[in-house]
């Protein structure tokens, strides 16, 4: 992690790593980080409007005084919000722009995307870094390998061990450092709120997604199947035993087109604060 860099008195901007293709990866934070909430963006490729949709609270959250009723002085007098907006993005890039933009790993890419008919979610070797943490890999090794994933591919190959990629190491990292209490990992799509995993869920984390689903009209939900192990949330709860979230923003099919970015914002705003304040 660089040193931390104030942009005005209350902003600062820090890089918490880099990705494959050296891209930095930026975090952004208000208020006091010893006693942080972290939100994480577009760690899959096609989830690229995650990292939209954090921006635009961030840039709420730091040009207004008042949110919601909320007034945000007192908050972050006690509170910090580090936003993560894009976690990966070499994926994002490729997603955008083809494989040319992975420069030296364009043609291992290409190689991997003919052999699938699947879209783009993984970073630029091939990773589906929320299948890279630490949380239940032989079970989700034993589900890749009944889904015949046995190597580098567009989405849901975990890697040769956890945390092996620069991306995942970096999040792993931060929460360490920072001593993050309290997660949340946004993804699309679906309108849904997972909470739980395995024995390590503080019990307060059942609550805490209905507070979200209350403030959002999202539902709570518990993950099945490949989805199960190995994400960012999972880690988090499974490492730290403090409440862990995956929420899926939005409706469709992905990528969500950037024209959603404000009717998506906009339902979920209420529910970014409460994630704040619980
Ligand atoms: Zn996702």
């Amino acid at each position: 992690m660089t040193q931390i860099k104030n942009l005005d008195k209350n902003i600062k901007l820090f890089c918490i790593g880099q990705s494959i293709l050296k891209r930095k990866i930026y975090a952004l934070g208000i208020g006091n980080l010893k006693n942080a909430v972290l939100f994480t963006g577009a760690i899959h490729a096609q989830e690229w409007l995650t990292c939209s949709i954090l921006l635009r609270f961030f840039e709420d959250i730091f040009s207004k005084k008042t949110l919601h009723g909320v007034n945000l002085s007192d908050i972050f007098e006690h509170r910090g919000l580090i936003v993560v907006p894009l976690c990966n993005p070499d994926g994002v890039e490729i997603a955008l722009g083809g494989p040319k933009t992975a420069k030296q790993l364009c043609s291992p890419i290409e190689a991997i995307i003919k052999k699938s008919d699947k879209s783009w979610q993984a970073n630029a070797r091939g990773v589906d870094l929320n299948h890279n943490f630490d949380a239940g890999w032989d079970v989700l090794k034993k589900l890749e390998r009944q889904a015949g994933i046995t190597s580098p591919s567009p989405r849901q190959y975990g890697g040769i061990c956890p945390q092996s990629e620069p991306e995942t190491k970096a999040l792993v990292s931060l929460c360490n450092a920072l001593n993050i209490k309290k997660v949340i990992a946004f993804h699309s799509q679906g309108e849904e709120i997972y909470y739980y995993y395995g024995p390590n869920t503080p019990p307060e984390s059942e609550l805490m997604a209905d507070a979200l689903a209350a403030s959002s009209g999202y539902q709570v939900r518990k993950p099945e199947g490949l989805a199960s192990h190995g994400g960012f949330k999972d880690w988090f709860i499974k490492a730290k035993s403090r409440p862990g979230f995956t929420v899926e923003v939005g409706v469709g099919q992905n990528p969500l087109p950037i024209e959603m970015l404000e009717p998506i914002y906009e339902k979920i705003k209420e529910m970014m604060i409460v994630a704040m304040l619980l």
